[in-house]
């Protein structure tokens, strides 16, 4: 048989439970839906990183964001490198990044033959520098007068839109020798959820701009989140869901229509969820590692595994770069931290991780979650003698602490932790890693997506 064509697609910030098949009430992402009716749906996947940084590396590399010496700076050259490996076997590799995270900068280039850094070339409205611009800028009527003069006033885009990306993937495969490998990141369900490009009514820029500072100050000040407030950013966010799956189904339609689409396999998957104030907090603040953060949506479609199969064993998305190479043909990597997922699909072998780590690395902090099918327990090196233990079946929300009456699970918990520790120590590379020079547009965009004060 061909080796598979492969195109790997990360959602940033999908939650699972915004899509139908995972139980979604509203039909919001028929095409995704699509997929999972056509291949599997995982649905117990647990991501190894709770914000991009942390999660990317267990995404593209198979190894754990804090090894390696940690995830902030650019992609370590010691990590293994299954997509290198791909292209050393025959396939021809593409990157399509839209977040600065993930960007050249960060060394996110570092296995991909071609390579796209999508960044939007807008510049924010001059009046937003200026002394009160801001809080002109959440009023209608500025607006309304900037308009009259000709002056654009609403947000200037963070990020480069699902449709542009799609329309780029789509111009590279067109001409793509095969096999190739494909990995498509979207950024359009990350705060600030809006479409930029599409505001024109003065009102709703006035209020793109009152969305903008009031999540800032929810986020880094602890200003309120009323009900009505939170209930206009679900819908936001939905509106952004809606639009990426639609802009996936563009992909997927020119795969059946170029023929491709039963050589192809299709991976998609997010990076980390989104809070809603089920912990307290908005957004995807680097310190949670409760599930509404960790359960990823993951849907594959491959050629020769039967449509409409339910994995509902946990998995966890350092097994994805295993999981592709063994569906192209190519030997493990050395280094992979993961296992081959096709073992749960029909394919012979073994699966047998039964714990999944996730963390949030930052030099001298660290938290882990060490979770079974069962329990989950964190570990916060800041106040490292009081983890916190939850029974995922009897308390899903992970609501009550049962640390105190459990202290055999702990023991039994923290085993996983010390082995991690030690397996960071093992990996760290001799030399420190050296942060990336940021520019003030990098900063700017970091800014605006919540990753700085
Ligand atoms: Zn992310």
């Amino acid at each position: 048989m061909n080796k598979p064509n492969v195109l790997f697609l990360t959602i940033d910030t999908l939650r699972a439970d915004r899509l139908s098949c995972y139980g979604f009430p509203s039909p919001i992402t028929p095409n995704l839906d699509r997929l999972a009716a056509h291949g599997v749906r995982f649905e117990q996947a647990i991501t190894g990183g709770s914000w991009t940084q942390a999660a990317f590396p267990v995404l593209l590399t198979s190894s754990y964001a804090a090894g390696y010496g940690g995830c902030l700076g650019p992609l370590a050259a010691e990590r293994p490198a299954p997509i290198a490996a791909l292209a050393a076997h025959g396939y021809t590799t593409a990157g399509f990044s839209t977040s600065p995270l993930l960007s050249r900068t960060y060394n996110y280039s570092r296995d991909f033959r071609h390579f796209v850094d999508f960044i939007p070339d807008e510049k924010e409205p001059s009046l937003r520098e200026m002394r009160g611009g801001q809080k002109l800028l959440r009023q209608p009527i500025t607006h309304v007068v900037m308009k009259s003069l000709g002056v654009q006033t609403r947000p200037a885009q963070l990020y480069v839109s699902a449709e542009k990306v799609v329309d780029g993937v789509m111009d590279w495969m067109r001409d793509a020798e095969q096999p190739f490998f494909g990995w498509v990141h979207f950024m359009d369900v990350h705060w600030p959820y809006h479409r930029e490009e599409t505001l024109t009514r003065p009102a709703e820029i006035a209020r793109a701009w009152r969305d903008l500072s009031h999540l800032h100050a929810a986020n880094w000040y602890g200003a309120t989140i009323s009900p009505a407030e939170k209930a206009h950013y679900i819908e936001l966010y939905e509106q952004a869901v809606r639009f990426t799956d639609a802009q996936i189904g563009r992909l997927f339609d020119f795969l059946e229509q170029s023929g491709r689409m039963e050589n192809t396999v299709i991976i998609a998957v997010a990076d980390h969820g989104e809070e809603f104030l089920e912990h307290g907090r908005w957004g995807h603040w680097e310190n949670n590692l409760h599930d509404e953060i960790l359960r990823v949506p993951l849907l594959m479609r491959a050629p020769g595994v039967s449509g409409g199969m339910v994995v509902s064993r946990q998995v966890r998305t350092i097994d994805l770069m295993p999981t592709v190479l063994a569906l192209c043909g190519v030997p493990p990597v050395d280094g992979m931290a993961g296992e081959s997922l096709l073992p749960l699909v029909g394919k012979v072998g073994n699966y047998t991780a039964e714990v999944s780590i996730s963390e949030m690395w930052r030099d001298e902090w660290h938290i882990i979650a060490v979770r079974t099918e069962n329990h989950k327990l964190i570990w916060d090196s800041r106040r490292a003698d009081s983890p916190e233990l939850f029974d995922l079946r009897a308390d899903p929300a992970e609501r009550r602490n049962i640390a105190a009456e459990q202290p055999q699970m702990v023991a039994a918990l923290k085993t996983h932790i010390t082995a991690h520790m030690q397996h960071v120590a093992d990996t760290m590379p001799a030399d420190a890693v050296i942060a990336p020079d940021l520019d003030d547009e990098i900063v700017g965009r970091l800014r605006d997506l919540g990753y700085m004060e």
